[in-house]
């Protein structure tokens, strides 16, 4: 297995997104940081995987489903535990809201935070 397939395993495989260290803690061994930032910036521009912030300013990452490297679409709501600080792509559940004339989205990031069911 190459080290992007390893990697987009490990996202794909994870119930909540991974941060960079995450994946350093688990791959640490047999690839360096800087390997791992390369992976994952492919990886995002290939439409393989979605970045988010969580509350604490932490890029974690996701697996997509339904984007390329042409259309990365995204309008679905991230959950950010303020316990285990997990976060959670919530897929199902699409924010509605409307913009006043002459506004265009490029990108969205909505992130609620609270407590998980596992930390419930
Ligand atoms: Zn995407
Ligand atoms: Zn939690
Ligand atoms: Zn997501």
């Amino acid at each position: 297995m190459t080290n992007k397939q390893t990697i987009l395993d490990l996202i794909g495989k994870s119930e909540s997104a991974l941060s960079h260290n995450d994946l350093l803690l688990t791959l640490g061994d047999t690839m360096n940081r800087v390997t791992i930032y390369r992976i994952l910036d492919k990886l995002v521009a290939s439409g393989q995987v979605h970045k988010i912030i969580d509350i604490d300013g932490v890029s974690k990452f996701a697996s997509c489903h339904v984007c390329d490297e042409h259309d990365h679409h995204h309008n679905h709501v991230h959950f950010s535990c303020t316990k285990c600080q997990s976060v959670t792509c919530l897929e199902d559940v699409v924010p509605a809201f409307s913009l006043p004339a002459n506004y265009m989205v490029e990108e969205m990031n909505f992130t609620l935070s609270g407590v998980c069911p596992e930390c419930k």
